[in-house]
């Protein structure tokens, strides 16, 4: 149960990292990448608060 982010999309902006409340999101290799041992969805929420900041849409849910 977590998201993930798209290597090849992500342009590395950062909008997402400061709106998660798990702190999941970091730089990695260039881009950003998602914990998904820390990421929970923000089940409390009822959805994901770092999908609708990314202007380039490529943060989905994990396979
Ligand atoms: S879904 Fe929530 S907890 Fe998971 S990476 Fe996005 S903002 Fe962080
Ligand atoms: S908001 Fe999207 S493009 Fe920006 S760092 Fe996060 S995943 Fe990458």
């Amino acid at each position: 149960m977590a998201m993930q982010i798209d290597p090849d999309v992500c342009t590395a902006c950062g909008d997402c990292e400061v709106e998660c409340p798990t702190v999941s999101i970091t730089p990695k290799n260039g881009v950003y990448a998602i914990n998904p041992k820390t990421c929970d969805e923000c089940v409390d929420e009822g959805e994901p608060r770092c999908v609708p900041v990314c202007p380039v849409d490529c943060i989905s849910k994990a396979a």
